[in-house]
């Protein structure tokens, strides 16, 4: 909505249940303000929403591509690699996934109705506490070791998702079509990214709690990481005095 900011309660509410403060980042093209915002944070949650726009992976445009926002593209791909170069957790959803994949070199399907053969519906038309797909989890990926299975089931809500993953990344869950369905980092203290709606279903299942919940752990532990004060924003300078 143009002239807005907004987020879904959902997210809110699973950052909140899993014992964190959140806070929202109004997207800007200003540089200090970006630094400012990831001195402030101990974690970066990536949010849904629409599509990257594919110049940023080095592609055109297919018929297929749906809303880009130029805006939220370049302060969410700045945001994150500040975030991964600072290296503070990133928690990546949907879109955010999309984003993180990459803001770390990777490339995008960008409709993958049309682009992967005998793809599953990923769009489902069911609500959004409904598991409707199964995703086969990489058994050696922390994501595994969280969920504490090798296989479960999500709910599906994108038309595109990560084609080529680069190093340090890896692609650690897959659907039966072969679509990836997460990927995190081999060399990062937390960065994962899944394809599904955790935030949805935080209340109650306990993989999305899980998620949720290690990712406020991990950001807790960048805190206590550094010396009182240290990752601080510095005070912004006095404005000049109006009386003078
Ligand atoms: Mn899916």
């Amino acid at each position: 909505m143009e002239g807005v900011h907004s987020i879904s309660e959902t997210y809110v509410r699973a950052i909140r249940v899993a014992g964190g403060m959140p806070i929202l980042l109004p997207p800007t093209f200003d540089g200090p303000t970006r630094d400012g915002y990831i001195a402030l944070v101990d974690g970066l949650l990536l949010s849904g929403g629409g599509d990257v726009a594919p110049a940023h992976f080095g592609e055109d445009p297919v018929p297929g591509l749906r809303d880009v926002d130029p805006l939220r593209d370049d302060f969410e791909l700045r945001l994150c690699r500040a975030a991964l170069e600072a290296d503070k957790p990133v928690l990546a959803i949907c879109r955010g996934a999309q984003v993180l994949n990459v803001a770390s070199g990777g490339g995008m399907v960008q409709d993958i109705a049309t682009s992967v053969p005998g793809a599953l519906q990923h769009t489902q038309r069911a609500p959004g506490w409904h598991a409707s797909h199964a995703v086969d989890l990489d058994p050696t990926s922390r994501l595994a070791s969280i969920a504490g299975s090798d296989r479960i089931f999500v709910n599906s809500f994108h038309h595109q998702s990560a084609s080529d993953v680069v190093e340090p990344f890896r692609a650690v869950a897959k659907t039966s079509d072969g679509v990836i369905e997460a990927i995190e980092s081999t060399r990062h203290r937390f960065a994962m990214g899944v394809q599904w709606h955790p935030e949805h279903v935080a209340d109650h299942d306990p993989v999305a709690m899980a998620l949720f919940e290690r990712f406020v752990e991990e950001a807790g532990a960048t805190r206590r990481r550094l010396p009182s004060g240290q990752d601080r924003p510095p005070l912004p300078a006095a404005a000049d005095d109006p009386s003078a």
